[in-house]
């Protein structure tokens, strides 16, 4: 099997109430393996082997793409559309698990065999309720997810469809990157989207003919349209946050057709597999070093695969979409980066740049329980789990609750200053199968959220920042610089973060009175959680202990650094020849600093704009 999910063993503690630790927790992964736990792209690639028509691998290409993810499969799908490019794309992860296709099992991809699992460093004013302050450790091991495996992050994420806000690309373009105002980057979004609802038929916004789908789940609970409507009666219009106006609430599209997630690299590259002769694919393929000549080119990439060197080589380009930690960790591999560290680490210099800096996360809070009574609660038995497991997997059009992915659709955008000219914070709601056992344990309950999202008892409405100003680092690691990076997020780092959250909460909170709420019996639990006990539920004392408490993030990561930037076909204007593509790219220029409100796959589509 290729899939292997978390191991309940290492992420629960000896005593815990959460179910999901309980051996109904085993029993339930291992029918997920047994049902999912293969893939069908291997299926497919075994079968084109036997026939000899797998392609062979060369030693040179044109273009070599390291990472498969959001950008990677964009990049390698637009590339070959040229025949006489020969393109290599490389991806540290097997190919994409079954499990990733069922949306109503999102969460049951974290902390399994396709997350790279980072873990973050402490900075003493986060992650308090963990021993050590860092969120990281002893179990959870699991702080930042990223995906690895065919899609990357696109095949793990909440499938929603959210691009940027146009003011971060317009601001972009004021810095000076010439064609990525807002105008600019719309025709790109529109080229790779085919959306499947009514929003299709808003040209000027949406485009119909592209390869990503995008479309409403098949099942949508009764939860999930409460909460839009909540949002809504609390005074956030309406609105289709990927068109005019992102201020509002919407029950989200979402990267799925008929009831199944459509990664991109689904989209972008199952269909020409093994059909472009001009594209090699290497998967459980991890590039450690990008070569670089002393004309600063880069010519090709050392990877490893099956504990084997090999080494690849760009007649072209080298092209960098290993996501927001990788990618800067590549870099600094290959001699990238800050001179003092580099040097630290014995790694020749080649370009004395900050990269690594700048890394920053929409710092979230998931302190607040929105319980539901029996009327409207979707909790169900351990055995109707596992019936709805099995019945998806026999279904041929996909239907009924995992079809789904539970109220995380519910997605809102909220300026916290009508002076602002942008939202500055996102809403995006967990499931709680049980709350009662999670606010008994609320850090292992987010630890092992394995259980579809479609079934739950409450609702954990996450408040975003999305325009944090604490920076950390990205460094790499002394003992092991191939290992994990060393991430400092610095959550909190600068305490003006917690405003916006503050006042998202409080419009949160000031939602109870909604006649959604109240028709359905919806209230917020007032009981406050362990670690900030001592405080009063629902002070700012308490909001703000419970923000120091728990984890901040993570699914949106940013790393900056000038050299991605001049590299990126934002202001690409140096000489060398790999580019970055991907989430990291957020400009800056002169010490200016524009912020990436959403960072997402949409967002990473827009690498197809690249020239090349
Ligand atoms: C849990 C979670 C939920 C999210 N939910 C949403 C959501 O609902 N909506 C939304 O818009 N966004 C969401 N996001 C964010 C979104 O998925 C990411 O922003 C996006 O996928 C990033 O694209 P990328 O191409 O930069 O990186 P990735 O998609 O992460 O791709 C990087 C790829 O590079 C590979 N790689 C890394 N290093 C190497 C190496 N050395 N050699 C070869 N390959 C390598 C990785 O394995 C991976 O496949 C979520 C993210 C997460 C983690």
């Amino acid at each position: 099997m290729i899939w292997q999910p978390l191991n309940l063993t290492e992420a629960c503690p000896p005593y815990t109430p959460i179910s999901a630790c309980s051996d109904f927790g085993l029993v339930y992964l291992s029918l997920l393996v047994q049902l999912y736990g293969g893939s069908s792209d291997k299926r497919k690639q075994q079968v084109c082997e036997r026939e000899g028509r797998k392609s062979k691998r060369h030693s040179e290409y044109d273009f070599i793409v390291v990472g498969a993810g959001a950008a990677g499969c964009v990049i390698a799908n637009r590339l070959t559309e040229n025949p006489k490019w020969k393109v290599l794309l490389l991806e540290a992860g097997p190919e994409e698990p079954d499990v990733t296709l069922v949306p109503g099992l999102s969460t049951a991809l974290l902390g399994s065999n396709i997350d790279w699992q980072y873990s973050t460093e402490p900075n003493g004013k986060s992650c308090l309720a963990h021993p050590g302050g860092r969120c990281a450790w002893p179990r959870r091991r699991y702080v930042w997810y990223r995906g690895k495996t065919m899609g990357g992050s696109s095949s793990i994420n909440s499938l929603a469809y959210i691009r940027g806000n146009r003011l971060d690309y317009d601001a972009w373009a004021a810095l000076g990157n010439e064609g990525w105002s807002y105008k600019e980057v719309l025709p790109f979004f529109r080229k790779s989207e085919r959306n499947m609802n009514v929003e299709a038929l808003d040209s000027k916004y949406h485009g119909a003919k592209g390869e990503q789908y995008v479309s409403r789940y098949p099942y949508i609970d009764e939860p999930s349209l409460m909460l839009t409507e909540a949002f809504n009666q609390g005074g956030l219009p309406l609105t289709d946050y990927n068109a005019a106006h992102q201020v509002g609430t919407m029950q989200a599209q979402a990267v799925s057709l008929d009831g199944e997630r459509v990664s991109t690299n689904i989209a972008f590259i199952q269909p020409i597999r093994n059909k472009r002769p001009n594209l090699d694919i290497e998967t459980n393929s991890e590039a450690i070093k990008i070569l670089i000549d002393e004309d600063n080119n880069a010519y090709g990439i050392v990877y490893v695969k099956d504990g084997k060197k090999y080494t690849a080589y760009a007649k072209k380009e080298v092209i960098i979409s290993a996501g927001s930690i990788n990618s800067p960790k590549l870099l600094m591999l290959s001699g990238i980066g800050p001179k003092k560290h580099l040097e630290n680490l014995g790694i020749p210099v080649v370009q004395d740049l900050a990269v690594g800096e700048n890394l920053h996360d929409h710092v979230t809070f998931n302190g607040i329980i929105l319980a539901l009574p029996n009327k409207t609660s979707t909790a169900v038995s351990e055995e109707e789990i596992l019936t709805a497991v099995k019945d998806y997997a026999k279904m041929k059009f996909k239907r009924g609750p995992l079809s789904g992915n539970g109220p995380v659709n519910s997605v809102s955008f909220l300026k916290t200053d009508p002076e602002l000219d942008a939202p500055d914070i996102q809403y995006q709601v967990d499931h709680a199968p049980n709350w009662r056992e999670f606010i008994q344990d609320p850090i292992t309950a987010e630890n092992v959220a394995i259980m579809p999202t479609a079934f739950y008892d409450a609702v954990i409405p996450r408040t975003m920042n999305l325009v944090p100003k604490s920076r950390g680092v990205l460094l790499l690691n002394e003992t092991d610089p191939n290992g994990h990076p060393l991430l400092y997020p610095n959550y909190f780092g600068d305490e003006r973060d917690f405003i916006p959250l503050l006042k998202g909460v409080r419009f949160l909170l000031s939602l109870e009175k909604t006649e959604a709420f109240r028709s359905r019996g919806a209230y917020f639990v007032r009981q406050p959680m362990p670690h900030c006990k001592h405080y009063e539920w629902g002070t700012d004392e308490y909001l703000i202990c419970l923000m120091k408490a728990d984890r901040p993030g993570n699914t949106t990561t940013m790393v900056c650094h000038k050299a991605l930037l001049l590299c990126s076909g934002l202001k690409c204007g140096c000489r060398c020849n790999y580019r970055h593509i991907g989430l990291t790219p957020t400009p800056q220029v002169d010490g200016h600093r524009v912020e990436l409100r959403r960072t997402s796959p949409s967002h990473t589509l827009l690498a197809a704009k690249c020239s090349f």
